[in-house]
């Protein structure tokens, strides 16, 4: 499935945005923080994700080897995407898609991806 463009935030409506991206690439990841925070993931280029709410209302967490940014909403908490680099250096936004308008992640079949051996 090509990719199609949702809309996408967090709980409490403070942080927004919109994204292209396939859904059929979706990822469960098993490392320290995806573990707890029960997110399906699926990952888009920068270029297809547009910050349209809340630049200023977001935390952002490192751990590890402080690659990817957890951007979490200072108000309600949720993690509703993130981004670094992909494999290749170019920037990439990892969505969750636990946060995104109109998927339901139960109808998904996310591959394993072993983050915890990263
Ligand atoms: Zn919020």
């Amino acid at each position: 499935m090509p990719s199609q463009s949702y809309t996408g935030g967090c709980h409490c409506g403070a942080v927004a945005y919109t994204v292209e991206v396939d859904t059929e690439q979706a990822l469960k990841c098993n490392c320290s923080i995806c573990t707890k925070l029960g997110a399906v993931w699926a990952f888009a280029p920068q270029a297809k994700f547009k910050l349209t709410k809340g630049a200023d209302e977001q935390g952002d967490y490192l751990f590890n080897k402080k690659k990817l940014h957890h951007r979490f909403c200072t108000s309600c908490g949720i993690e509703s995407y993130a981004n670094g680099t992909g494999p290749d250096g170019s920037p990439m936004v990892g969505i969750n898609l636990r946060c995104v308008e109109g998927v339901d992640v139960d109808k998904l079949s996310p591959r394993a991806w072993d983050g915890r051996s990263m």
